[in-house]
């Protein structure tokens, strides 16, 4: 089984994730830009985090065998810090590089007219940039909230088959997959949908421009559970090309709308900026 994880944010986990995730069948991801736990306190703090996910992150992923590719984005709960918010104006410098391959995540968290500034804003960037967008929907009011990204979508200059609505659920699915954008499901641990709620809706609505994540960070998440419904697929009676359909073929054809997806894995020779996964030394 190949699987593409196409949102997980690596930064937050280890590398006996990394191993497991290859030994589960791993061979590429996208992690996205997201909010940290914490608040950042100005735009030179995002920087620095973007230059992670361009830098140290592949140089991780690669020493596991795992293509690793980012979106770079705003994210929605901190589009509302005006601390924050000037990171805007920085982000082109940032979409026209190699290993980018969408704007994100971008969306609503708390549905306020700050993440509508920002989420119009980063819809544009997408366009003018030629990528697609990851947007995720918010976790509470989530029809209102979806209805809300449709429209913002409809407005803006991006196709909406170049969007990926994430986190979507039972409530979420039929709208969403009305409005022509490619559907994301997040599998998470206890809460949210988990991998028999995420087949049941692919039983349902079919696995044409479904894309299947862990959304993994740090908090209660598992990095496995691509792998975990590629399983419960196969026991519900799809086949293989199915799911070969929605954990690789579907990222793969997403995020290769902007022409950058790499997904061959040259291990790193040598250390990055002077460090290894080894602490420094070689
Ligand atoms: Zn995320």
């Amino acid at each position: 089984m190949r699987i593409f994880d196409p949102h997980i944010h690596m930064t937050s986990r280890t590398t006996d994730d990394y191993e497991a995730m290859y030994a589960a069948g791993v061979r590429a991801l996208v992690e996205p830009s997201f909010w940290l736990g914490q608040p950042r306190t100005s735009p030179a703090a995002f920087l620095d985090y973007f230059d992670a996910l361009l830098g140290w992150e592949p140089h991780r992923a690669a020493q596991y065998g795992i293509a690793h590719h980012c979106a770079i984005a705003l994210n929605p709960k901190e589009a509302n810090d005006p601390r924050c918010v000037p990171v805007l104006d920085v982000l082109p410098r940032y979409l026209v590089k190699d290993s980018v391959v969408a704007v994100g995540e971008i969306g609503y968290d708390s549905q306020t007219p700050a993440e509508d500034t920002a989420l119009a804003a980063q819809l544009q960037l997408a366009a003018d940039h030629a990528l697609p967008a990851l947007v995720h929907t918010p976790h509470r009011d989530k029809l209102t909230g979806l209805r809300r990204t449709i429209d913002v979508v409809r407005e803006s200059a991006l196709r909406p088959d170049h969007v990926l609505l994430d986190h979507l659920n039972e409530t979420t699915v039929a709208e969403a997959r009305e409005s022509g954008c490619w559907l994301g499901f997040s599998v998470y641990p206890d809460t949210k949908m988990d991998e028999e709620r995420t087949v049941a809706v692919l039983k349902t609505y079919g696995t044409e421009k479904v894309l299947v994540n862990s959304a993994a960070d740090w908090g209660r998440s598992d990095p496995l559970k691509t792998r975990r419904v590629g399983e419960a697929m196969l026991a519900a009676g799809f086949d293989e090309d199915d799911v070969d359909q929605v954990l690789w073929r579907n990222p793969v054809a997403f995020y290769g709308i902007g022409g950058r997806l790499r997904l061959d894995v040259t291990p790193p020779q040598g250390p990055h900026e002077g460090n290894s996964v080894l602490r420094g030394g070689e």
